[in-house]
């Protein structure tokens, strides 16, 4: 039961009560007046009788005086009247014995006055007033009036001191029942201000209850908003996660990383920076929202989060310790946050995100895994194709290298209009050094035999192991006159080689070399080869060490190279 319920229960009772008590204070108050009023009765009825004796006694002595027969009516009438009296009165005191007692005492008084009153009456029938007076001023008549009249005094003292004490109770009743009044008045303020109170206490809670509701269903709604959040967020990196893992170039990894950071930090401006090759400095390769950088490389050592390995938070930038690679900055203005991105515990870069809401650390660093996972990966994935792209015995590009490179290359000589030079290098009697000296005293030659190559090349030519003792040069944007010098310098360096093996001379290394032209001898790169090769077929053909440059009429020479 709530208090709300006891209070209005009691309200109830004391309801009852008000109804209750006056009723039955007035009952109470009744039973009194009703013993008053039987009193009172009594008390008159008894003045009644004593003057109905009075009555009778007066004409008594006006007949004794008179002789007058008619005087005695009022006596006879106060004989009638008392005993129609004395009956009433013997009916009321039936449950009343000491005043039925005084009664009855009364009885045998008053039939002896009545004998005494025949007595006088006869006598003054008789023998005149004289010998009646005689007898009356013997004193017997007013004697018995006397006791009669003592006897019905102590009945009406008893009477009046019954009424005294009836009126007494009558008052005091009043009075309890007046206080009780009262008190059930007070009472009822009391449960009146009572149900106020538990009624407002329970408004007043329903209404907190009713807000903490509403709080608990905000909390709710809230808690479902971030759920949603982190679901996205999670579908988000999931899906970058993918597109990371299936591209292949890293201009491609930078915009992904790029565009899925707006996206899940659309309050934040952000930048992602790589090591460079080098690894001596950092270089930014992606940003997004309104990133402004002061330069695009900083030094690993100016930022927090690469010198610890960890995230790195700044919430003050007046307080906090700042990344020197943003001091100045307009980044450095709010908040922001490094994370570090780290592969095998080697730091890849930096992510970092500012902007006056700070990003989300968890999510940050999160994303900053996926990211190393997709950098590492492509990282990995790339070292493996150049790996695929080298010679192993040589260090030089191989042949599937080349068919790429040239491919690309040609391309772009034909949108500048530019010429390429491709040549084709075959050491002569290569099978000699095999027969003679060895196997790893062949491939010694072919080792000094690309690093003569490397040195004699420029950075924009490119040098590949064509196969076996085959090798393949080839100059972009280059004169005849130049490809020509280089092509034979190299040749001369090559002769000029003093290659030891095991501490013996392999003696002199030739080469023979064919050179061809883009894009007169062919537009398209098998042609070109096929042209160089021609022109290497030619040089070996006419005598070995030496430089030919291909020419259309060498397509009908058959003859094989005289060894
Ligand atoms: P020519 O002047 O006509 O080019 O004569 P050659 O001996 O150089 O030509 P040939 O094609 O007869 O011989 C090439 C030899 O090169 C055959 C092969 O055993 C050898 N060779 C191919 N690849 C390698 C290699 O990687 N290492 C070594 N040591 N020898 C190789
Ligand atoms: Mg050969
Ligand atoms: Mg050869």
């Amino acid at each position: 039961m709530t208090r709300l319920q006891a209070g209005f229960l009691l309200a109830l009772f004391m309801l009852s009560l008000n109804l209750l008590l006056p009723l039955m204070g007035g009952r109470w108050m009744d039973a009194t007046s009703a013993l008053y009023e039987r009193d009172e009765d009594l008390l008159e009825r008894s003045e009644l009788l004593l003057s109905a004796l009075v009555d009778g006694e007066t004409g008594q002595r006006g007949f004794v005086i008179s002789g007058r027969e008619d005087f005695l009516s009022p006596l006879y009438q106060g004989y009638a009247e008392v005993d129609q009296l004395l009956q009433e009165l013997q009916i009321l005191l039936a449950d009343d014995p000491k005043l039925l007692g005084q009664l009855e005492a009364l009885r045998p008084v008053l039939a002896e006055q009545r004998t005494y009153f025949d007595g006088v009456i006869g006598l003054r029938r008789e023998q005149g007033m004289q010998a009646a007076s005689e007898l009356i001023s013997q004193g017997r008549g007013k004697r018995l009036m006397d006791s009669i009249r003592l006897q019905v005094d102590h009945m009406q003292g008893e009477l009046k001191s019954r009424m005294t004490v009836l009126e007494q109770r009558r008052e005091w009743q009043q009075q309890i029942v007046m206080g009780l009044l009262v008190l059930i008045a007070i009472l009822d303020l009391a449960v009146i201000a009572l149900l106020f109170h538990f009624t407002f206490r329970t408004l007043r809670e329903g209404k907190k209850s009713r807000q903490a509701l509403q709080s608990l269903s905000e909390q709710l709604s809230s808690g479902m908003q971030r759920l949603e959040l982190r679901n996205r967020e999670i579908s988000l990196l999931s899906r970058m996660a993918g597109a990371l893992h299936s591209i292949t170039r890293f201009d491609e990894c930078y915009s992904i990383v790029g565009r899925f950071a707006e996206q899940l930090f659309p309050q934040n401006t952000g930048s992602l920076t790589l090591y460079h090759p080098s690894r001596d400095v950092l270089e930014d390769v992606a940003h997004w929202g309104n990133w402004t950088q002061g330069s695009e490389l900083f030094e690993p050592h100016s930022c927090w989060a690469i010198r610890r390995g960890q995230s790195h938070q700044v919430a003050d930038p007046s307080k906090d310790l700042l990344c020197p690679h943003l001091e100045g900055t307009p980044m450095a203005a709010h908040s922001y946050v490094c994370v570090p991105l780290m592969a095998q515990g080697e730091p890849l870069g930096v992510l970092t995100l500012a902007g006056e809401n700070p990003a989300d650390l968890e999510l940050a660093e999160a994303f900053a895994e996926q990211v190393s996972l997709g950098v590492s990966n492509l990282s990995l994935r790339e070292s493996l194709r150049q790996q695929s792209l080298v010679d192993a015995l040589t260090g030089l590009h191989n042949r599937r290298f080349l068919d790429e490179t040239l491919r690309r290359e040609l391309l772009r000589a034909s949108r500048k209009q530019s010429a390429v030079a491709v040549v084709l290098l075959d050491v002569d009697h290569f099978k000699r050094f095999n027969d003679t000296f060895g196997h790893e005293a062949g491939d010694l030659v072919l080792r000094n035999l690309a690093l003569e190559m490397k040195r004699n090349v420029r950075t924009s030519d490119l040098a590949c192991r064509y196969g076996g003792e085959e090798f393949a040069l080839v100059m972009p944007e280059i004169s005849r006159e130049d490809a020509i010098d280089r092509c034979e310098a190299l040749r001369v360096a090559v002769s000029r080689l003093q290659v030891r093996y095991g501490g013996q001379p392999l003696g002199p290394i030739n080469i023979s070399l064919g050179l061809a032209w883009f894009p007169e001898d062919g537009s398209e790169m098998d042609r070109l080869l096929h042209a160089a090769d021609t022109a290497l077929y030619q040089a070996k053909r006419t005598g070995r060490n030496r430089l030919c440059i291909y020419s259309r009429e060498m397509d009908g020479a058959e003859e094989a190279p005289s060894s």
